[in-house]
């Protein structure tokens, strides 16, 4: 059975402890692979080679290290099939879904950021006759990059070049459930020649090698995305240490359908947005607001396109949806389907584990699920359930449907349908979250601030934000 590999100081390295952990398919529930279980030696080894790489690394030019960045973009898309099977076995999504977005993004991330750096501007400001000041954004040395399991090597990659092209080195973990991709990113780096010891990726579970991380320290700062209680954990250890955080977490993302909308866009982007990656996108779109006025007409025509999500193997070209990630998270939202009914929800589709036939059996297949009927305050519609599960809740007025999307602890993203653009403006003002999406959902030019507000997170990444948050600033103020 083939085994993952650690890579530190540019060399595949088995982990320390000789422990490995095992990887399953959730298209089948079968174990296909070994994962490291690091330690928190590995952990020192990676550090230690980050340390060393960084003054060479850090003192070339942009132009230098934006070609080291294009290197391993180019070679994702090479790579891109092989890329998207290994993601698509180790997640469970479906095949085209990571061949169209997953690997696409990995490859775009790793390109947006080795050429951003070339277009940066300094500041500086004027004093007039007193001088003037100009700003030094310098590395900040040894970072920390820990990613989830729901777009493993999309979200690894998003976090990894922003933190690589602006000088520092990095000690990464991705998810213990879907490490794959990872792996083989070590692997392109390896192939293109990236210089030794600047990126080093320790595989392992988040509690050990994640932790290890966090709490090292030399390690300056913390790039995470994952669960709100995950994210609450790390900021407590890393607070005291001083270390800069950037912490993007859960969501419970409103999907805001007014009378006045683009009907058959609105039904359709809504499903998009309720169900891809089974549902297990940060920003899904897992309630949904109706205005009174067309909630029988929509609801009718949103289940109908629900029926004709074919759940099945991921790698079958008609599968819209594939495997949820593991027996864990499928229990868990098995468990959220029985609250609904017993919070006296109905279910208008789906609620069901789906059987399909050998190799198939043992896999995690759930039915989309639809509910209706329960109250905007219950724990299904405030608690992150993360799977292929949505509400369908109607509504009166402006002021109702804002009082009950601002209502969960979580406020990342929210999508909002209607043709009235006064109202489209009004809404996204008063809506508490990071990102609005008016008519659409997913969009994204890598250019803007991504990130949420309450408990989804602190911080934005993205764009120059990103470029910001892995550099510390120095004020130089000149008087000549
Ligand atoms: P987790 O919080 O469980 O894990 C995220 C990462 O943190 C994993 O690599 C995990 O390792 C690691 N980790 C766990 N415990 C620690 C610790 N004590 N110290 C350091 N690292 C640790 O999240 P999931 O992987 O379950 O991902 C799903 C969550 O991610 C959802 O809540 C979702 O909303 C959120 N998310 C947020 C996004 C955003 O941009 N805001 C985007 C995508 C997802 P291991 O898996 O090995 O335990």
């Amino acid at each position: 059975m083939e085994k993952i590999a650690n890579y530190i100081g540019g060399e595949l390295l088995a982990p320390m402890g000789g422990d490995y952990l095992d990887n399953i398919e959730p298209a089948t529930g079968k174990v296909y692979s070994l994962i490291p279980r690091s330690g928190s030696a590995d952990v020192e080894l990676a550090v230690k080679a980050a340390q060393k790489a960084f003054p060479a690394w850090s003192a070339l030019s942009n132009a230098e290290r934006s070609k080291h960045l294009m290197a391993v973009s180019n070679r994702i898309s090479e790579k891109l099939d092989e890329l998207a099977m290994a993601e698509s076995k180790d997640n469970g999504k479906p095949l085209k879904l990571a061949q169209s977005v997953d690997i696409p993004r990995a490859r775009d991330n790793f390109a947006f950021f080795a050429t951003a750096i070339l277009h940066q501007e300094d500041e500086f400001h004027n004093m007039g006759e007193k001088g003037f000041n100009y700003t030094l954004r310098q590395p900040l040395g040894t970072v920390a990059c820990i990613s989830p399991w729901n777009l493993p090597l999309y979200l690894f990659t998003w976090k990894i070049a922003p933190a690589l092209a602006s000088g520092n080195c990095v000690v990464a973990k991705p998810s213990e459930v879907t490490p794959f991709t990872a792996y083989l990113l070590s692997q392109i780096c390896m192939e293109v020649g990236f210089p030794a010891g600047v990126l080093n990726i320790v595989h392992g579970l988040g509690a050990e090698t994640g932790q290890a991380m966090v709490e090292h320290d030399l390690v300056k700062a913390i790039s995470f995305t994952g669960g709100t209680v995950t994210g609450a954990r790390i900021a407590a250890l890393a607070a005291p240490r001083f270390k800069k955080m950037s912490l993007e977490l859960g969501g419970k993302n409103p999907n805001i359908v007014f009378d006045d909308c683009d009907f058959d866009r609105a039904v359709k982007t809504s499903v998009r947005a309720a169900f891809a990656n089974q549902g297990q996108i940060c920003l899904c779109g897992s309630r949904i607001f109706v205005q009174s006025g067309i909630y029988e007409k929509f609801k009718e025509a949103f289940v109908q396109r629900v029926k004709g999500l074919k759940v099945g193997p991921p790698q079958e070209s008609d599968s819209r949806m594939g495997a949820v990630v593991s027996k864990a998270h499928m229990e868990k939202i098995l468990s959220y389907i029985q609250l609904a009914k017993e919070e006296g929800g109905t279910i208008l589709h789906g609620g069901k584990q789906v059987k399909l036939a050998a190799p198939y059996d043992g896999g995690y297949y759930l039915e989309p699920t639809v509910i209706e009927g329960l109250s905007f305050d219950c724990r299904v519609n405030q608690e992150e359930v993360f799977g292929p599960l949505v509400t369908l809740t109607p509504f009166e007025t402006e002021e109702e449907v804002l009082m009950m999307a601002n209502s969960t602890e979580y406020g990342l993203a929210c999508t909002v349908f209607t043709q009235d653009l006064n109202k489209a403006h009004r809404v996204a003002k008063e809506i508490h979250s990071g990102i609005v999406w008016i008519n659409d959902w997913l969009v994204r030019d890598l250019r803007t601030p991504f990130g949420g507000m309450k408990n989804s997170g602190v911080g934005r990444e993205g764009g120059f934000e990103a470029l910001k948050f892995f550099t510390e600033a120095k004020n130089v103020c000149f008087n000549f």
